[in-house]
C-alpha cells in the first residue's frame, strides 16, 4: 500500500509547479538564488529531505545531512561553512558561493525552512527583516500541502481497503449518479470493477437477485428500497452451496444521502452451523432424527394437523428378533442392519409431505408424515414392511440376511397430542403386530 501512496504523491501532491513550488521560484526571483530548496528537517536535526526545488532538471529525492539543530535556531544563516552538499548540487550549478537557509516554523516548529543556493550578494540582512513575512506565508502553504497530503493518502488508502477488502461493496453516491463498486461485488454483480451509472449497477443487481435461489425472498426483503432513501435491511442469498450475507444502507457522503450494499460470503459460517445442527440433531449411527429433534418439531406437525386438509400419520417400528441378529453376527453387523433399514425407511418416506425419520430407542424408529388421505398411510406402512422384507441387508463378507420389521399406524386425532397419545397408540398397535406374528403392519 505505501508503494502505492509514493506513487500517488508526486503526481497528486506536487504538480509543476504547485503552490510551495511557486513559492520557492518567487522567493528565488526575489532574493535572485539560482536554486531554492524547500526542506522539512527531521526530530533529531541531522537530516533534511528536500520537498520540492526551483530546479528545472529532475532533483533525486535525497537528504541533506548537517547537524541541522546547532545551525538553526530560528535566524537566517550563512550555512555554507557548516554544509557539506550531495554532489548533485555541483551538476546542476557551476559552483555553490553562498547557501542561505530560512527557518520557516516558530522555534518549536523549526523543521521546516527553505535553503537558498546562492542568492546575491549579502542577503542576509533583507532576508532577515522579511522572514517573519516569508515564514508565516510558507508555513500556511504547508499546512495546505498536508491538508492534501493526507486527504490524498486517506483516498489512496480508502481506495485501496475498498479494493481488497473480502466483502463486496457497492458505494452509491450521494446524488444518485453512479456507483463505485469494488473487484468482489464486481465478479458477483458481473460487471468491471469501477465506477457506473447507478442504472446499470440497478439493473446488474437484479439479475444477481433472480440467480439466487431465493430471489421471491429477496425481492419481498429489499421492497422498501424504492420509495424510502432511510431504507435499511440485512438478509442472506442463498445460490446452491454458498450463502451471501448481503446488508444495505443509507451513508452520509458529500452531505447527501447515498447508499452502501455491503455483500459477504459466511458460507463456511452457515455450513459450520448445519455440522452442529446435525451434531445436536442427528442420531450418528443411522442419520435418522433423534428424539430431541421430534420434541422441537412436534408442534408444527401438530397445528399444521389441526388445520386440516391432510392427514398426519404416525408410525412406529421394530426390527424383529434383532437380538438375535446381534447374538449371531455380532454387534457391528447389527449396527449395518440398523443403518440399512434406517436408509430404506427415508427412501421410502421421500414420496411423502414433510416424513421424518426419528430413531426413538435402540431398533425403533419413528415415522411422521403427511398424508392425503388414510390409504395413502396404509400403502406406505405396507410399502415398509415388503421393502424390508423383500431386500435382504448385506452384511460384512457379502452375506445377505432377511429381516423383517413389525410396525404399528394410526392418524393424529384433533386434540390430542404427538408424544403422549398417537404414539403409544401406534406402540399398542406395534405390539399387537408382535403378537400377531412379526412381518407385519396394525392400523390403530
Ligand atoms: P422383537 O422381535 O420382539 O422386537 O425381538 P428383539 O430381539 O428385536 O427384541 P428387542 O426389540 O427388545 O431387542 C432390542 C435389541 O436391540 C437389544 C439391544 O441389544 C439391541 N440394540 C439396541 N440398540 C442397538 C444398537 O445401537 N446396535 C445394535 N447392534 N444393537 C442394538
Ligand atoms: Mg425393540
Ligand atoms: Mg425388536
Amino acid at each position: 500500500m505505501l508503494k502505492k501512496v509514493q506513487e500517488h504523491l508526486p503526481r497528486q501532491l506536487l504538480p509543476a509547479p504547485d503552490s510551495i513550488t511557486a513559492f520557492c521560484h518567487l522567493i528565488a526571483n526575489w532574493s535572485q538564488s539560482e536554486l531554492v530548496l524547500a526542506l522539512t528537517i527531521d526530530q533529531q536535526g541531522n537530516r533534511a529531505q528536500i520537498i520540492t526545488t526551483t530546479s528545472t532538471s529532475k532533483f533525486p529525492n535525497l537528504e541533506i545531512v548537517a547537524p541541522w539543530r546547532e545551525l538553526v535556531q530560528g535566524a537566517v544563516i550563512d550555512v555554507l561553512p557548516f554544509l557539506k552538499l550531495p554532489s548533485i548540487f555541483f551538476c546542476l550549478l557551476n559552483k555553490v558561493e553562498r547557501i542561505v537557509y530560512i527557518p520557516c516554523g516558530e522555534p518549536e516548529d523549526w523543521c521546516q525552512g527553505l535553503l537558498l543556493v546562492n542568492p546575491v550578494a549579502d542577503p542576509l540582512r533583507q532576508l532577515t527583516e522579511q522572514k517573519g513575512y516569508i515564514a508565516a506565508l510558507y508555513r500556511q502553504l504547508l499546512i495546505h500541502h498536508r491538508q492534501n497530503q493526507d486527504s490524498v493518502i486517506f483516498e489512496v488508502q480508502f481506495q485501496d481497503i475498498f479494493d481488497t477488502v473480502p466483502l463486496g461493496l457497492v458505494l452509491i453516491k450521494g446524488d444518485g449518479s453512479t456507483a463505485m463498486v469494488n473487484s468482489y461485488a464486481a465478479q458477483w454483480l458481473q460487471l468491471p470493477a469501477g465506477s457506473h451509472p447507478v442504472q446499470i449497477v440497478a439493473e446488474h443487481m437484479k439479475q444477481a437477485r433472480q440467480r439466487c435461489d431465493n430471489c421471491d425472498e429477496l425481492v419481498n426483503l429489499f421492497q422498501g428500497l424504492a420509495t424510502n432513501a432511510n431504507f435499511s435491511a440485512q438478509g442472506e442469498c442463498r445460490m446452491g452451496e454458498k450463502t451471501f450475507l448481503i446488508d444495505t444502507h443509507p451513508v452520509r457522503g458529500d452531505s447527501r444521502l447515498g447508499r452502501v450494499w455491503i455483500l459477504s460470503d459466511i458460507s463456511d459460517m452457515r455450513q459450520r452451523e448445519q455440522a452442529l445442527l446435525a451434531l445436536a440433531w442427528l442420531d450418528p449411527l443411522t442419520g435418522a432424527f433423534n428424539r430431541r429433534f421430534l420434541l422441537s418439531r412436534v408442534e408444527a406437525y401438530e397445528s399444521q394437523a389441526a388445520t386440516g386438509g391432510t392427514l398426519l400419520t404416525v408410525m412406529i417400528f421394530d426390527i424383529d428378533h434383532f437380538k438375535r441378529i446381534n447374538d449371531t453376527y455380532g454387534h457391528d453387523q447389527g449396527d449395518v442392519v440398523l443403518r440399512t433399514l434406517a436408509a430404506r425407511a427415508k427412501q421410502v418416506l421421500e414420496g411423502c409431505q414433510d416424513g421424518i425419520l426419528v430413531r426413538w430407542g435402540g431398533e425403533e424408529f419413528v415415522l411422521l408424515f403427511f398424508a392425503a388421505y388414510a390409504d395413502q398411510a396404509r400403502a406406505v406402512a405396507e410399502e415398509l414392511c415388503s421393502v424390508v422384507r423383500s431386500q435382504p441387508v448385506e452384511l460384512a463378507d457379502q452375506q445377505f440376511l432377511s429381516v423383517t420389521i413389525s410396525l404399528g399406524v394410526t392418524l393424529f386425532r384433533v386434540g390430542e397430542q404427538v408424544l403422549s397419545d398417537s404414539i403409544p397408540r401406534a406402540d399398542q398397535a406395534l405390539y399387537q403386530a408382535k403378537h400377531g406374528g412379526r412381518d407385519r403392519w396394525v392400523w390403530a
